[in-house]
Formats: structure tokens, C-alpha cells, sequence
């Protein structure tokens, strides 16, 4: 007989590797990296890193000693793991963030009980994204099996606080040159955005707080003080008229999963004012003298981000000149760069041209309506070769009873061996 192609024998190594794939996870979300606070990072860290050592991978633990919420309770503990081969040549990355949000309520099964049921695990991050990065460890493991790292190094990185910004994470790693040329030249990120997609990028983010202000007086004589609750409804009043029907009409040329994201939004994340309810007792008549509102602001490639702070500060001037008693604070909690890698981009040819042949159909390139680390990759580590690509399925990230597929995983593991040994060959 003659030898097989090579992917054909690639692809059955992943599908010997099922049980270990599923292994893996399990062990993954057994491991609870609830974020915040940030628990027991350094314990999957070291899952990581220790399985690679044993590959011949140099692993390096690397703690983002000083970032937000970074202490000797809960260290920001980030793995990376590098294989050279043989030949210099070009290197692909795999980033995945280790940390979960906390699991909530409503839910059937352990969330870290890694249960495994109709072809599926299940647990707090089984999607986002321990199944993703399962699967690309698997993924390189099969490829090193081969022997078809003959030329380029892999590397394998676990990354924390993805989900509360990744600055311990992904964007220290990027300050300290881990995400830079000539030391890597594709980054695939195995967020879960569905096993037939390659997300190219996503949209940008703006975070403020809003802090009306008032004059304290008697409830019973509120015209003796400055209600800032009622100036807070002006300022929404003005966000409800004006402003969403404005970012409605604002269309993207980005292609945004979902369809209703494929547009300008802002959300009013919180809102509070006057007296504390977190009492038993009855209120105490006040004309309240502060109230403070966070939005959160998803915007365009399009778009400027001078002008998305902008309109809201259009909204802020236009009331303190029309209104009187107005006066407000505004104060900026957070803000990233919408980001897309090129349609063509080598990394967005390779996983898609793998898509088609793993699944049989055509790739659908798509942008994430919110931001991953991406963002640090490109913005920090200057380096426009990025995408994200997992087997999870993006409606179930942070929902009870969260799970990945095990064919899906199986199946974007030989998409990313694929991609893998294209993007090696140059
Ligand atoms: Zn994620």
C-alpha cells in the first residue's frame, strides 16, 4: 500500500488523542481560575506547562507582578511554552486565557465538575475556553508526534485575566516582547467563536462614568436643593433621544457576529443615586447631590475615537449650558482600539483553507462584537497577524451550564494542525 498523505495520518493521531483531548479539558475546568478574584492561577499554569515540559517545550512561568489585582494570594501567573525545530522559520503562537468568570446561578451540572454527557463536557469555561485550548495543545502535540516540525518553533501560552481586561495577562506578556516579531509570526486564539469561523478582529471599546451633581436639601422642599437623579434623567433622556438612534444609523463594514452588533451600541451598565438601599430600615427624605452613571460604548473601525467620547461630552456641555444647576464629572474607566487583521492575511488564509478541508464548506470570516486580547497582540506587541479561532460556541460563553462539543473540539484540533503546518512551511 501506498503511504498515506500526510494529514491523513495527522488527522487520525487527533482522533487516537479523542479520550486525552477529553482528559485534558476535564482537567482544565476541574482546575476553578475564577475571575475575579483570580484563583488558583498558578495551579493551571503549571497543568500547562508541565505537559509541554514533558514534550520538550521550554516553559516559562512568567507573573505580572504589580497588575490589578496581582498579589502572593492570587499571583497573575502566565505560562509559555516554546519548541524550536530543526531549521530557523517562522513561528505560530497559541494563546489561551486560563481564567473563568465566576459560574453563577442556574446550573444542572458541577460547574467544575469537568461531567462529560451526550458527546459534550461540561463546566465554567468548558467553551471559554479551556476546550480551545485543549485542543491546541492536542493540535501541536499531533504535529510534534509526526515529525512535521522540521523547520519554525510552536508555542503554546496560557494567559490570565482575559476576561477583566488581560493586562497580567496577554498585555504584560506583549510589553515584555512575547508577542513581537522575530520571536512570533502568527497568533491563533482559541476563543470560542465557533468551529467553521475565523474571527479577524473586533470592535472598540469605550468605558466612562457619568457623575451628576446636586445640593442636599429636605425631600419635602426639593426646590430648596439640586436633584442630581433628575439631572441624570436629562442626560438619559438625551442618550434615549438622540444618541441611540445616531449609533442605530451608524452601519459597519465589519463583518460582526451577531447581525445586531453590526452597528454602534452603547449600553447603560449601572446607574445609582441618593441614599443606600442596602439597609433594613426605612429612607430618610434627601434631595440626592450625586448620581453616577457607567455606559459602555461599543464602537466602529469607522469610527473615530475622539468623536465617540465626543458625543457624549456633546450631550454632558450641551445640558450644563441649557439646564440650569447642571454640572457633572466624567471620568474614564476603559477604553480599546476596535482591531482587524487583513481578510488575506497568512493566518486567515491557513485556518480557513483548513476549515474547508477538516469540515467540507467554506469559511465565514467574522468579527467579534467584544474585545479579547487581540487587542494587547495587536496595539502592544505590533503584530497585525492575529485572529481567534475554537471549537466553543460563542452563545454559550458565561452561561450556566456551559459546554463544549467534543467532535467540534476534535475537529478545529485538525483545523489547527493544518493551519499549523501551512503557516510552518511558510
Ligand atoms: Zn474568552
Amino acid at each position: 500500500m501506498p503511504p498515506l498523505p500526510p494529514t491523513d495520518t495527522l488527522f487520525r493521531r487527533i482522533e487516537e488523542r479523542r479520550d486525552d483531548l477529553v482528559a485534558l479539558t476535564q482537567d482544565l475546568i476541574r482546575i476553578p481560575t475564577v475571575n475575579p478574584p483570580g484563583d488558583v492561577y498558578t495551579d493551571c499554569a503549571k497543568l500547562i506547562g508541565r505537559r509541554l515540559a514533558a514534550r520538550g517545550f521550554q516553559v516559562e512561568y512568567v507573573r505580572a507582578v504589580g497588575a490589578a489585582g496581582d498579589s502572593d494570594r492570587y499571583p497573575r501567573t502566565n505560562v509559555v511554552a516554546r519548541i524550536e525545530g530543526a531549521r530557523p522559520g517562522p513561528c505560530v503562537h497559541f494563546n489561551g486565557h486560563i481564567d473563568v468568570v465566576p459560574p453563577g446561578q442556574g446550573w444542572t451540572v458541577d460547574p467544575f465538575g469537568g461531567e462529560v454527557r451526550d458527546g459534550r463536557v461540561y463546566g465554567r469555561g468548558a467553551c471559554d475556553m479551556k476546550g480551545g485550548i485543549a485542543a491546541s495543545i492536542v493540535a501541536v502535540e499531533a504535529l510534534l508526534d509526526e515529525g512535521l516540525l522540521t523547520a519554525g518553533a510552536l508555542e503554546i501560552s496560557g494567559t490570565v485575566d482575559e476576561e477583566s481586561g488581560g493586562y497580567g495577562g496577554v498585555g504584560h506578556l506583549a510589553t515584555l516582547g512575547y508577542f513581537s516579531r522575530p520571536r512570533v509570526d502568527h497568533v491563533i486564539i482559541p476563543e470560542p467563536l465557533n468551529v467553521d469561523r475565523v474571527c479577524i478582529g473586533h470592535r472598540g471599546v469605550w468605558w466612562a462614568e457619568i457623575e451628576t451633581k446636586g445640593r442636599v436639601a429636605h425631600g419635602s422642599m426639593p426646590f430648596l436643593g439640586n436633584c442630581a437623579v433628575r439631572h441624570m434623567g436629562a442626560v438619559l433622556h438625551r442618550i434615549e433621544e438622540d444618541l441611540i438612534p445616531r449609533l442605530a444609523g451608524k452601519r459597519t463594514a465589519m463583518p460582526v457576529v451577531p447581525e445586531g452588533a453590526r452597528q454602534s451600541t452603547i449600553n447603560i451598565n449601572a446607574i445609582h443615586g441618593g441614599q443606600r438601599e442596602d439597609h433594613d430600615g426605612l429612607p430618610s427624605p434627601m434631595v440626592p447631590d450625586r448620581c453616577r452613571m457607567v455606559i459602555d460604548r461599543r464602537y466602529l473601525i469607522e469610527e473615530d475615537p475622539e468623536a465617540v467620547r465626543g458625543e457624549i461630552v456633546g450631550i454632558l456641555e450641551g445640558l450644563r449650558a441649557s439646564r440650569p444647576g447642571f454640572d457633572y464629572d466624567l471620568r474614564e474607566v476603559l477604553a480599546f482600539l476596535p482591531t482587524m487583521t487583513d481578510a488575506d492575511a497568512p493566518v486567515v488564509r491557513a485556518v480557513a483553507g483548513a476549515i474547508e478541508t477538516v469540515l467540507g464548506r467554506p469559511a465565514e470570516r467574522v468579527v467579534s462584537p467584544g474585545t479579547y486580547d487581540q487587542k494587547h497582540v495587536v496595539r502592544v506587541g505590533h503584530l497585525k497577524d492575529c485572529i481567534a479561532y475554537g471549537p466553543g460556541i460563542l452563545d454559550l460563553a458565561h452561561q450556566p451550564d456551559e459546554y463544549v462539543g467534543i467532535d467540534d473540539m476534535e475537529q478545529s484540533a485538525k483545523v489547527m494542525a493544518l493551519a499549523t503546518l501551512e503557516l510552518l512551511r511558510g
